[in-house]
């Protein structure tokens, strides 16, 4: 925390900003960027808190751009204000506090350019807005143009450049990549308050820097995504497996085939009629699982793969989705009996969280605290992952989904600054845990010392795993979490926002 009289000039910088005083406060620091004259507008921060809910900081402003020229005024000013950082804000969606700043300044995203949803004649791309949310891409591409873009995250209240700053990845990244591989060209304001325009090929060394860059480098201003046609119909499916190196076997052979579902994930659950852990966690339609369905060897775990296939209504007869469905599900051991099945739009499953939300919206635990961990754990320690650690510490679920589903290192360039585990195949491992109310579960605390005794028991495994979306509180645990890209993080750190003015909250670096 920075004591507002600390603030002084840099002496370099005397004639551009009218000399101020010990005395200075927020308010005259919030005086000096309302006269940049700024497109949008500027408000006093106040206290505020993001989807995990368990960190709180009081920016001394909010700035909501009306465009990428307010954003380079904002840095190139807040570089000459000792002290000062400022930190790009999607939709507030990380866990611990990652778009957080204090006393420093906010940049709304979500403000700026809010309806830039641009797709290219050509129908191959379209260009967006880096505050604008998954879910209005998806809406303005399919409704207006019958397109899509490739690769999603499971839920789309997401900013673009929010999930552009991890890596983005859902059932398609075994497919696509992650969403950070579906953009060719990007807008970005560096550090430096610099506009740059990048691609793989123009100032390439932004590009990749910024992509799964935690906000470290650059504002991602405007993105260009991929684009295919969208089909109209999803044939959703869920089936369960008792055993865990069956379920491994399937998900690895599905994401291994070159004709397969469009979408594999899966998820792991409690072998009770505990109503969200347990069974009824499952089914997609009326149906219900029981434990007629269960084998009675059955373990204290269950495991659900989940698949989709995309088609058109027009194109194709129902009995020839039956057909490829039931093609691939033949290759498959689940369960006898345990197949639930559904079709919908397109849309409404790529919005399916959405529902999720609403429900959690009135039921009170979507606005409580989320202390969730994501792990990228490689193939080669997964089934010692599931003893220690699934059928051992979380035998009792985490009053939410745990996700895992494979992805596939080659669908990833290594020159973003995204870090993964060793190994082809990969698995994302998600612990997505609510509150639920007491005495149904654990307390917050006990779930984040649960999550502490998680990551060490990976560490003592000897298991070779990275966080996704990581928070670490010191500069040490951030080396070790780059292994041997950190040099290269810091030397692109040193090049594109050298004072460390951008995205403090992420704790990686301190301004100067
Ligand atoms: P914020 O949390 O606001 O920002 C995240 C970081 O990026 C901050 O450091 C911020 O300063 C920086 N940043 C924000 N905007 C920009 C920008 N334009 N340019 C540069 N830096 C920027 N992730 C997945 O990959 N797959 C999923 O399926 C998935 N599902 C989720 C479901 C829910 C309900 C939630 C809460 C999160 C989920 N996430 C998922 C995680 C999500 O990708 C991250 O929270 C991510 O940070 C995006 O959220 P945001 O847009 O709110 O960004």
């Amino acid at each position: 925390t920075i004591g507002y009289t600390e603030w002084f000039l840099d002496e370099n910088d005397a004639e551009s900003i009218p000399a101020r005083d010990s005395t200075d406060t927020a308010g005259d620091v919030l005086a000096l960027f309302k006269s940049l004259d700024l497109q949008g507008s500027i408000e006093h921060g106040s206290a505020s808190r993001d989807f995990g809910g368990m960190h709180s900081s009081e920016p001394l402003a909010i700035i909501k751009p009306a465009g990428s020229d307010d954003i380079s005024k904002v840095i190139q000013l807040a570089k000459q204000i000792p002290h000062l950082t400022v930190a790009a804000s999607g939709n507030d969606h990380s866990i611990n506090g990652q778009a957080m700043v204090d006393n420093g300044i906010i940049i709304d995203m979500k403000s700026m350019d809010a309806d830039r949803i641009e797709v290219a004649p050509s129908g191959s791309y379209v260009d967006v807005s880096g505050g604008v949310l998954w879910e209005d891409v998806l809406k303005s591409c399919v409704l207006n143009h019958g397109l899509s873009p490739r690769s999603w995250t499971d839920y789309l209240g997401l900013t673009v450049g929010g999930t552009l700053s991890n890596a983005g990845v859902s059932g398609q990244t075994f497919i696509y990549g992650p969403q950070t591989e579906n953009v060719t060209e990007l807008e970005v304001i560096t550090g430096n308050g610099e506009t740059i325009f990048c691609s793989h090929n123009e100032k390439s060394e932004v590009f990749f820097s910024v992509l799964g860059g935690l906000g470290q480098f650059g504002i991602i201003t405007r993105a260009r995504v991929l684009l295919q046609p969208a089909p109209d119909m999803v044939r959703w499916i869920r089936v369960v497996y008792h055993e865990f190196t069956e379920f491994t076997r399937d998900i690895e052979l599905l994401v291994g085939l070159g004709d397969t579902f469009d979408y594999v994930e899966g998820f792991v659950f409690v072998n009770s009629d505990d109503p969200i852990n347990g069974w009824p966690s499952v089914p997609l339609d009326l149906n219900r699982l029981d434990s007629t369905q269960i084998p009675s060897i059955a373990g204290p775990l269950l495991y659900c793969l989940e698949v989709a296939l995309n088609y058109n209504k027009n194109e194709t007869l129902p009995s020839s989705v039956d057909m490829r469905a039931e093609k691939l599900l033949g290759q498959l051991r689940f369960c006898k009996n345990s197949n639930f099945q559904k079709d919908l739009s397109y849309m409404d499953f790529l919005l399916r969280i959405k529902h999720v939300e609403e429900q959690a919206k009135a039921n009170g635990i979507w606005d409580t605290p989320h202390p969730w961990l994501n792990l990228f754990v490689s193939k080669k320690d997964i089934a010692n992952f599931d003893r220690h650690i699934f059928k051992n510490i979380l035998k009792n679920g985490v009053g939410g989904p745990m996700l895992i589903y494979p992805i596939l290192r080659s669908k990833w360039d290594d020159r973003t600054s995204v870090v993964l585990p060793e190994g082809e195949i990969i698995y994302l491992v998600a612990l997505l845990r609510f509150c639920l109310p007491y005495p149904k579960g654990l307390s917050v605390e006990e779930m984040v010392a649960q999550n502490h005794e998680i990551v060490q028991c990976c560490i003592e495994n000897g298991f070779d795993f990275k966080k996704y979306l990581p928070h670490y509180n010191s500069r040490e645990e951030w080396k070790q979490h780059f292994g041997n890209q950190w040099t290269r993080f810091q030397e692109r750190k040193a090049r594109f926002d050298p004072m460390a003015i951008l995205a403090p909250g992420q704790k990686i670096f301190t301004r100067n």
